[in-house]
């Protein structure tokens, strides 16, 4: 679906699929979980998800004769590492706006981690005190002028890349890669399980696995606590990726499928339930998941498994997208494991 797309290399390849055999035992053995690993497909400042839709970005950037990625997220943002690994690699400067989209208890909460990481890759890294939101922000404007106005050339990327014109392509190259792997397998799954925010990896997956009627088999777990918004962004970046890769097929709302009971109780902030989650698939496992994005999708398809949502039998593929930098600012919270 993706030939006529220039891809700029990123990630190691196709991420390998692993059984989770505890956990599934542990849930009662009826269901078959799976993980993909996209938190372990680059050697780019520990990888994750926002590489595989910066593959198809990067082309573009390159082209357009820039010098400098601007872009934005909150304080713990996984994507604003992977804009400031991606600009140390191609040889760009890179400026990164960090808003505070999350009301935060450690006092290394801005020092460690994610933050940490994109100030030693060398970005220029500015914190803004404004509140979360998915869409285009003020301050991401402010930072693309401020760059032009010193005389650099910005390219600019919004949060998560989602919105980007080739945000939801690489997500589409992730169902190719699946199915791929399926036909090795000698199995199909019948349901992904996806932590969904800024919209385009759900939205990406939903045109990719449409291609094979499996787009409601997607079940994005919304982690934003702006379900409204984030349902909205992704039909848009759906329908406009689906375009782009002439999918030929019609996508309506009711694709989207995205479930909102694990969000609680706002982004950024584990609940109980979370912090459980994530000490299970930690303990029975030996997989790390965070707090802010992969706990909250974690606890989703285990309280999912156990209300009989799959039916016996099914093969689920847990996508795990990344985001264990973020776990040092969370510190307090898991201070007694
Ligand atoms: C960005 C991110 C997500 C959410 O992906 P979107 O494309 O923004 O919906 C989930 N998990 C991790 C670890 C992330 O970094």
């Amino acid at each position: 679906m993706l030939e006529k797309f220039e891809r700029y290399p990123l990630t190691f390849g196709p991420t390998p699929i692993e059984k989770l055999e505890r956990l599934s035992q542990h849930l009662g053995g009826k269901v078959e979980l799976h993980a993909k690993r996209e938190d372990c497909n680059s050697g780019l400042a520990f990888g994750g998800n926002k590489l595989r839709k910066l593959e198809y970005i990067v082309p573009d950037a390159i082209a357009s004769g820039a010098d400098t990625l601007v872009s934005i997220g909150g304080v713990q943002s996984n994507h604003t590492r992977m804009i400031a690994a991606v600009a140390a690699k191609i040889g760009f400067k890179c400026r990164l706006v960090q808003e505070s989209w999350v009301p935060h208890e450690d006092a290394v909460y801005d020092r460690v981690g994610n933050i940490m990481l994109s100030r030693i890759m060398g970005a220029d890294v500015r914190l803004v005190d404004e509140g979360f939101d998915i869409g285009i922000r003020r301050s991401w404007e402010d930072a693309i002028a401020e760059v032009e106005a010193s005389g650099g050339k910005p390219y600019p990327i919004p949060a998560g890349a989602s919105v980007h014109k080739y945000g939801g392509l690489g997500y589409v190259g992730f169902a190719e890669e699946v199915r791929a792997q399926e036909e090795a397998l000698g199995y199909k799954f019948d349901y992904i399980v996806v932590c969904t925010v800024t919209g385009s990896t759900h939205a990406g997956m939903l045109v990719g696995f449409a291609k094979d009627g499996r787009a409601r088999n997607v079940i994005g777990i919304d982690a934003s606590a702006t379900p409204e918004q984030t349902r909205d962004q992704v039909f848009e970046i759906a329908t406009r990726t689906a375009e782009l890769v002439e999918l030929g097929k019609p996508l309506v709302k009711d694709d989207v499928v995205l479930v909102e009971d694990y969000a609680y109780p706002v982004y950024g902030v584990p609940s109980d339930e979370t912090k459980e989650a994530i000490r299970l698939c930690a303990r029975l496992e030996g997989m790390i998941t965070d707090p802010v994005y992969e706990g909250k999708s974690m606890q989703g398809m285990i309280d999912l498994v156990k209300k009989g949502y799959f039916p016996e039998g099914s093969k689920v593929l847990y996508a795990h997208l990344g985001g264990a930098p973020a776990l040092n600012g969370y510190g307090y919270t898991f201070r007694n494991g």
